[in-house]
């Protein structure tokens, strides 16, 4: 196959499919799903920044806001750093890449390992998980003490580096034993 064949083989996933949801998030909503090509999709925004999920797919992409002449636009941001409008799913891919890394794809695994794309995306994986926990953890104090769901919770809250939620919620402790 040429370039052109592999490209048009892909599945597409194109910025302007999720313009409403992209909408809510920019007006503040932290969490909004749609659906796009059959599939549902989720856009939460984590810490700050807004991510993309597709159903079925274990990869989440995150989406950059850029300044263009009139604002600011999303763009999907692909491993390897760039920023655009249309990701391809290859054939027998499982993650969603950039034209250029579809065509020259051992780029890919070369750079960015420990990019800031890499590292949210280890901090987004591990928010999922901790979010799943936390959402196993019915209550938070037992007799003015923390319950061993939630001490569990915390000391992987701190583990993954997310401090602030261990800061937060001792306050909230003094609070309620003071
Ligand atoms: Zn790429």
């Amino acid at each position: 196959m040429n370039n052109k064949q592999v490209l048009e083989s892909c599945t597409v996933l194109d910025i302007h499919d999720f313009k409403k949801g992209l909408n809510r998030a920019k007006n503040g909503y932290e969490n909004s799903a749609g659906t796009w090509d059959g599939l549902l999709y989720f856009i939460n925004r984590i810490e700050g920044e807004v991510w993309l999920s597709i159903e079925d797919s274990k990869q989440h992409i995150l989406m950059s806001e850029k300044d263009i002449r009139f604002g600011t636009r999303y763009f999907l941001t692909c491993e390897c750093g760039r920023l655009v409008n249309k990701l391809y799913l290859p054939l027998d891919g499982k993650k969603y890449i950039c034209r250029h890394c579809v065509q020259r794809p051992y780029e890919l695994t070369t750079i960015n390992r420990h990019s800031k794309h890499g590292e949210l995306l280890y901090r987004t994986n591990r928010m999922i998980k901790l979010s799943k926990v936390r959402g196993r953890v019915k209550r938070m104090f037992h007799n003015g003490s923390f319950t061993k769901g939630f001490t569990r919770y915390l000391h992987m809250c701190d583990k993954a580096g997310f401090k602030n939620e261990v800061t937060e919620a001792n306050k909230l402790l003094s609070a309620v034993s003071g």
